[in-house]
């Protein structure tokens, strides 16, 4: 997973929060980090200690909970537990879990607004929101949580519309490997 920049449109504060600095890949320090492992200069809970010389793509990174003016405080990422972003290079919505709470996206209020998340960008766009949790992929779908078989690239996975008797729903197809 990368962190790729985003345009701000709004200036919510991160407060307390610094799950950025845990979940994502971060390979432009002197010291590279894995997803899921704080980054050394982060100091959970009171920010970055390096931030009076913040690298650039720190200091150009917002997530959703940022971006959005409506998005409610229940979704900043260290009440959630998850980070929503658009700014990720390998899906147009990742949900990134913290692995320390796998299931959080699973909790209400959250699991049944992500489901309509997912319906809406199914029925404009034909994709769907991506799970990571560590190294797990998963597709959220309105219906199921699907995993993505190790090895699958995003691009390579076809998303199809079905009708069954509760209506329209949507199923993957992944390439053979
Ligand atoms: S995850 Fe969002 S709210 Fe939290 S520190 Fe990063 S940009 Fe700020
Ligand atoms: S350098 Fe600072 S802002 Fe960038 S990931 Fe590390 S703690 Fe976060």
């Amino acid at each position: 997973m990368k962190w790729v920049e985003a345009v701000p449109v709004d200036s919510k504060p991160c407060g307390a929060c610094s799950l950025c600095c845990k979940l994502f890949d971060i390979d432009w320090l002197e010291a590279p980090k894995p997803a899921g492992k704080w980054c050394p200069h982060c100091k959970p809970g009171a920010g970055c200690k390096i931030w009076q010389s913040l690298p650039s793509r720190c200091a150009t990174y917002y997530c959703v909970w940022r971006l959005d003016p409506d998005l409610a405080p229940i979704w900043r990422p260290d009440v959630a537990r998850f980070i929503l972003s658009h700014a990720h290079e390998e899906a147009p919505l990742a949900v990134l879990v913290d692995p320390a709470f796998p299931d959080a996206h699973r909790r209400e209020p959250y699991a049944r607004m992500l489901a309509e998340t997912a319906r809406g960008i199914l029925e404009g766009r034909g994709s769907t929101l991506v799970v990571f949790v560590g190294q797990k992929r998963t597709l959220l779908f309105p219906d199921a949580e699907i995993p993505i078989p190790d090895g699958v690239q995003l691009h390579e996975i076809r998303i199809e519309a079905q009708t069954g008797a509760g209506g329209r729903f949507w199923r993957p197809t992944f390439p053979n490997h």
